[in-house]
């Protein structure tokens, strides 16, 4: 455990750096406030620090101020080790936001009892974050595929949607469904479906870039979004997506099982009046025509009344090559 101690003074410095050392502890000294509150902003910060209250510069008063303003950033577990012993001093201290206070000359047992206290606190607060991102992370992804789940990626897509507005740029959104899947399932397993929906996630998730989404919208159905691409680039990576599950069978226990997927594809910039629920039904209006058309495909979203183009217009939104039901 690392321990940062702030003290002007180089003997009781010193001395205070023997004993911690003596104790197990991993010490980092500095002699003045300043140093000690740079040390506490890096990363990987000590999280228990022994602070002197008057030294140049910043005084440790200070730093526990300065330290209680930060937001995001784990605890710091901080104790003023000071000669100022009054009623009203040990109230300031503690007011400005230390978490305990000692007077020197202090006694090394009680020194390192209190330190122990900070210690056990800083492990509560560890176990208490650790359960909450752990909760965080299984209220928001699908255990099956470990990909965003289904409110999850619609918050990012509502999330999206509105910086792409604000922005007047383009979001990309693939609406995608595994092609007879339930065919697999009664042939292979169940649980030779599960590995195919696992790999197909595993595939997607490799493609993406790092600030795309890609979620599992349903039993086999995934929604990926794409912030910033407009539609010859949105268009191309659903038609890439596509090929690459098609290229290769996926290999389970049961055998190697080809899949392949049709897609329904939009992009928002083109739906201007519309919200995130209208988008989806459009995209899955698409989905639906790229199965009527033989699956394996990616269909573009057709336009409708409040688009530039007339509804009717001759479109060729299919572009893939169909490749048959299997
Ligand atoms: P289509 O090409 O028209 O999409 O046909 P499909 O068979 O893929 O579609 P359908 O909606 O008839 O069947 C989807 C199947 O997906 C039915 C359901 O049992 C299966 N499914 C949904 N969730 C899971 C899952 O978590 N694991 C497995 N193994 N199967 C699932
Ligand atoms: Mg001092
Ligand atoms: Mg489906
Ligand atoms: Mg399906």
């Amino acid at each position: 455990m690392k321990i940062l101690i702030a003290e002007d003074d180089s003997v009781s410095r010193r001395m205070l750096t023997a004993l911690l050392s003596r104790s197990g502890y991993e010490v980092v000294a500095v002699e003045d406030g300043v140093k000690a509150w740079e040390i506490l902003q890096a990363e990987d910060a000590p999280r228990l620090a022994l602070l002197d209250w008057m030294m140049p510069g910043m005084d440790g008063v200070d730093v526990c101020r300065q330290a209680r303003k930060q937001v995001g950033r784990p605890y710091a577990y901080l104790i003023l080790l000071t000669a100022k012993g009054g009623k009203v001093d040990v109230i300031e201290g503690l007011e400005s936001g230390a978490d305990d206070y000692l007077t020197k000359p202090y006694d090394a047992q009680e020194l390192k009892a209190r330190m122990r206290v900070g210690l056990r606190i800083l492990e509560l607060e560890d176990n208490l974050v650790a359960a909450r991102d752990a909760m965080h992370f299984k209220a928001t992804h699908d255990p099956l595929t470990g990909l965003w789940n289904r409110g999850a990626v619609l918050d990012f897509l509502q999330r999206e949607l509105s910086r792409a507005r604000r922005e007047k740029s383009a979001l990309g959104i693939l609406l995608c469904d595994l092609d007879d899947f339930k065919c697999i399932n009664d042939t292979r397993g169940h649980e030779a479906g599960d590995e195919v929906l696992r790999e197909v996630a595993r595939h997607f998730k490799g493609a993406v870039r790092p600030y795309d989404a890609v979620g599992r919208y349903g039993g086999e159905e995934f929604l990926i979004l794409l912030p910033g691409c407009e539609l010859p680039t949105t268009r191309q990576r659903a038609e890439e997506l596509r090929a690459a599950i098609a290229a290769q069978p996926v290999q389970t226990a049961q055998g190697n099982i080809p899949v392949t997927l049709s897609m329904g594809v939009l992009v928002s910039r083109d739906w201007p009046r519309m919200d995130a629920d209208a988008l989806l039904r459009t995209a899955d209006d698409a989905l639906y025509r790229a199965k009527a058309a033989g699956r394996n495909c990616v269909e573009l979203a057709r336009p409708s009344g409040n688009h530039p183009i007339e509804v009717g217009a001759p479109v060729d939104n299919r572009v893939s090559a169909k490749a048959g039901k299997r």
